[in-house]
């Protein structure tokens, strides 16, 4: 398949040998097919779509796993935003905006330094106090959490927040936008009581859930990522009962809810046992996405508490759960699993409107702003191409709807509609396709 230079066991000192890849199978067609695999997976990588759709780059003076987001990037990370927060609104989710930067305190209090001091970027200083910038946003919700007192009519608390965190990866691990430096994560903090834990663990999954059928994501496996008793003080925060408390805790809400899952030991978030989710693309690549997370150590190091019923204090659980990732990952996922063939209300550029000739410009142009003018992304195209190349411009782009307008159309106040699928339907009038296409953004149609 392919070669690769190596250290003898890895180590550098030694001798470089060459690596070579097989790969092997019972089967012609198991062969066949795993090839075909590949085949089909290198049209999709999300470094190549993610260029040619001007979706997103790196660049050498920003530096390595620092991504910038192109404006047909914007657009996607614009849309995942909007539905993370129609999705949370309704679960009963709360929004904040925290900082980037905080003292350093504050991580050694959350116990990030030192379990986690090796994924953060280092240090700066600023009038004799050390900063650092943010590997992950839960300090600062338990900060808000805690900024007053809460009683067990207040609880759950749930707080939303897509947050932008930096962690560092070794450039040799830097992988497009799966592996980066900077990401903006679909962050939130459950807040909770021990007896709510169950339902609040479950929504989460549920909603896990209603973004797979979404995004027509058929098979996931969630994994139940366990504690190991030797990392217990170095890895792990070392309280044996509490991990296998709330590690029981998991298990039950799982089984109740009938959701199928795996365990894996050694895997867990150094404050509590998590529930990974891996997941398929539509041509069956894995990606590990998902994360939600129970913390039954930080709480405390926060003299985090509420009020339950008997006026005594106690220690709320939190869940840490990102279901839509970070948009990094999130992108680069969906990338691969349609191809760059995004359902309509995830389009970048939603419809192309296409001139025969110079003659229905201003037609096309007035067109495509009443389409803006009713929350479509449109653009008209009026250059002096002849039309075949204005569509394969458009299919190149990989727009879910071209408006092709001539003559006819324009007196007649139509357009023909040539879907992305090769589908056609001439002569519809204007007002039809706009109620049509407003409908299956609105109800993010997977169909086109
Ligand atoms: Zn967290």
């Amino acid at each position: 398949m392919s070669i690769a230079g190596a250290y003898w066991r890895g180590d550098e000192k030694n001798k470089m040998l060459q690596r070579v890849y097989g790969t092997a199978w019972e089967s012609k067609d198991q062969l066949k097919e795993y090839l075909n695999q590949l085949e089909e997976a290198k049209k999709r990588d999300h470094r190549k779509l993610g260029k040619e759709l001007e979706i997103f780059m790196f660049d050498d003076e920003v530096g390595p796993g620092l991504p910038l987001w192109l404006p047909n990037g914007g657009i996607l990370i614009e849309e995942l935003e909007k539905l993370a927060k129609d999705m949370e609104d309704k679960a009963g989710y709360l929004r904040v905006k925290t900082p980037i930067l905080t003292k350093e305190d504050l991580f050694v209090r959350s116990g990030h330094l030192p379990y986690y001091a090796e994924s953060m970027y280092p240090p700066m200083e600023i009038e004799g106090v050390k900063y650092y910038v943010k590997p992950m946003n839960c300090p600062m919700h338990h900060k808000i959490f805690g900024s007053k007192g809460r009683s067990y009519r207040d609880l759950p608390v749930r707080l939303a927040e897509y947050g932008t965190c930096y962690r560092y990866e070794k450039s040799g691990e830097l992988f497009g936008l799966m592996r980066v430096r900077s990401m903006q994560m679909n962050d939130a903090h459950i807040y909770c009581s021990e007896e709510q834990f169950e339902q609040e663990f479950m929504g989460v999954v549920a909603l896990y859930r209603k973004y797979f059928e979404l995004f027509g994501i058929e098979k996931y496996v969630m994994r139940l990522s366990l504690h190991s008793k030797a990392g217990l003080g170095k890895k792990y925060v070392d309280n044996e009962r509490l991990w296998l408390k709330t590690e029981e805790m998991v298990r039950r809400a799982m089984d109740n809810g009938g959701v199928p899952y795996v365990e894996r030991e050694d895997e867990a978030a150094f404050y509590g046992p998590k529930i990974d989710v891996q997941v398929w693309s539509a041509i069956g690549r894995e990606f590990s996405l998902m994360t939600n997370q129970v913390d039954f150590a930080v709480p405390e190091r926060f003299d985090l508490k509420f009020t339950n019923k008997e006026g005594v204090d106690e220690i709320p659980l939190c869940i840490h759960r990102a279901p839509l990732s970070t948009h990094e990952r999130m992108v680069g996922f969906l990338l691969e699993h349609y191809a760059g063939n995004f359902p309509v209300w995830l389009s970048p550029e939603q419809v192309r409107v296409i001139s025969i000739t110079d003659a229905q410009n201003d037609y096309a142009e007035s067109v495509a702003k009443q389409l803006r003018e009713n929350g479509i992304r449109a653009q008209a195209d009026l250059s002096s191409q002849r039309m075949n190349a204005k569509i394969r411009q458009a299919q190149l782009m990989k727009v879910p709807y071209m408006l092709v307008v001539g003559d006819n159309e324009m007196a007649a106040g139509q357009v023909s509609l040539r879907g992305r699928d090769g589908s056609q339907q001439n002569n519809i009038p204007l007002e039809e396709f706009v109620a049509r296409a407003k409908d299956k953004i609105a109800r993010r149609a997977s169909e086109l």
